[in-house]
């Protein structure tokens, strides 16, 4: 007998797009409900890149519904932001407005230390079918009129519910779209770089051992945007370190590259030594990206396709809520996906995720460019409780439970 002649609930066939944070973070989600979930991801290796990411409350709220355990995170505690003058070196704390909340509940981590938890999760014993991974199976095109993907080497994979997870430069979100839209260069590019912690006793790092445990952000005032922000991870043994800046040289194709260290130190000059003497202990490599922007989408499914995390609303990283986005829209799909869903119920499902979660993607779209951009709103989301409020205090979970049962339970 064939699932669509049985009344008897069955798994879903899910097909993901990508096996970055927001990617795997959705194959756990609907893993754990019992549907059947297959990951393709072009690199033959996949890691996350070398760098730090700050996870917020309402990121860590999701991952932990998800199975994460905190400590495996490795992460360093998150209370709040401490803005140096470049010049001067004067610095001023601000711990989040949000007294009620406690302290220490958001973390500064390795992003390879979260991806490899993400993956604990995803393949490893647990509830559910593991996920199966496809490492090196690049995705080339995808219909949404009869939910199948081609990959590279020519196989055509069918499924009920197709993610399109597949970063910045998303092929999913051509075929959602049914046109080409792409993020432009924002004019400001990135060095990212991570150092040993161990060596700050040879340099005068004390600015960013001290104080409140958090981010340190060192601003230039100038006409040039040039900001950097420096953060402990993986437990305080690393010292993650990015410096973003206006980029006159930003051309379509080159947009993240190996930068040299007189590069990276030239970005910096003018700056107090005290913070010349940390950042010249960057270590190889030194990753240089360009920022982009998507524009805001029409729309973010197709069907029974959807896009999550960068493919949808890839944006500059000053609220740092990228990838916290793309862990919330996982956490929502398992939500609107439990286990017995039909096939015939998805469309509707993801047309739920679209409302529940797409006002609150281009919010963040559009909020972290300006407050780049705007001279007024720089750093705003660290002053306005009003920021904070809305995107820390956000439960994704409980939100899109509830919407569940008022829109979709039977009982
Ligand atoms: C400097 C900087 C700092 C940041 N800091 C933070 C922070 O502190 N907190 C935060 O929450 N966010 C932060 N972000 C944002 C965050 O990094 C991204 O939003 C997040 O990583 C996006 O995850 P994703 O899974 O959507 O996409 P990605 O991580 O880009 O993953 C996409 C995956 O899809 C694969 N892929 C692409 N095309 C195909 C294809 N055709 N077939 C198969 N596989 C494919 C790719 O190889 C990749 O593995 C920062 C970003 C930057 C640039």
């Amino acid at each position: 007998m064939s699932h669509e002649d049985s009344d008897i609930p069955h798994p879903l066939q899910v097909s993901v797009v990508g096996a970055g944070i927001g990617g795997l973070a959705t194959a756990i989600a609907l893993r754990r409900n019992g549907h059947l979930v297959q990951v393709f991801e072009t690199s033959e290796n996949k890691t996350e890149i070398g760098a730090g990411i700050g996870v917020q409350v309402n990121a860590l709220r999701v991952l932990e519904h998800l199975g994460v355990r905190r400590e495996n995170l490795k992460g360093v505690s998150y209370d709040g932001i401490t803005s140096f003058d470049a010049v001067s070196g004067e610095g001023v704390a601000r711990r989040w407005l949000l007294p009620e909340m406690d302290q220490g509940r958001s973390l500064l981590c390795h992003r390879k230390d979260v991806h490899d938890e993400l993956m604990r999760l995803a393949l490893g014993e647990g509830e559910g079918p593991p996920v199966q991974l496809h490492l090196g199976h690049k995705v080339i095109d995808c219909k949404p009129e009869d939910t199948t993907l081609t990959l590279k080497s020519g196989e055509i994979i069918q499924a009920d519910l197709i993610i399109g997870a597949d970063g910045l430069h998303s092929t999913i979100r051509t075929n959602v779209l049914g046109r080409e839209v792409t993020a432009p260069p924002s004019g400001l590019s990135c060095f990212r770089t991570l150092l040993d912690s161990s060596k700050l006793k040879d340099v005068d790092g004390a600015w960013l051992t001290e104080g409140l445990s958090g981010m340190k952000g060192i601003n230039f005032i100038g006409k040039e945007y040039r900001l950097a922000v420096a953060y402990p991870c993986r437990n305080g043994t690393l010292i993650n370190v990015n410096a973003i800046y206006t980029d006159p040289r930003q051309d379509d194709k080159d947009w993240s590259s190996v930068g040299t260290t007189e590069e990276y130190l030239q970005t910096y000059h003018g700056f107090n030594a005290k913070f010349l003497s940390v950042f010249g202990l960057a270590e190889s490599p030194i990753l240089k990206w360009q920022l982009r922007v998507l524009p805001v989408l029409d729309t973010w499914i197709h069907g029974c396709v959807v896009l999550i995390g960068d493919a949808a609303h890839a944006t500059l990283p000053t609220l740092g809520q990228g990838a916290a986005l793309a862990v919330e829209e996982a956490g929502t799909l398992g939500c609107l996906l439990p286990f017995g869903t039909r096939k015939e119920d998805i469309a509707s499902r993801l047309e739920a995720y679209q409302t529940l979660r797409k006002p609150r993607g281009d919010y963040v779209n559009r909020e972290a460019l300006e407050q780049a951009i705007e001279p007024s709103k720089r750093a705003l989301y660290f002053r306005s409780r009003e920021v904070q409020d809305y995107l820390l205090r956000h439960d994704a979970i409980k939100d899109a439970q509830e919407f569940y049962e008022k829109h979709f339970s039977k009982a």
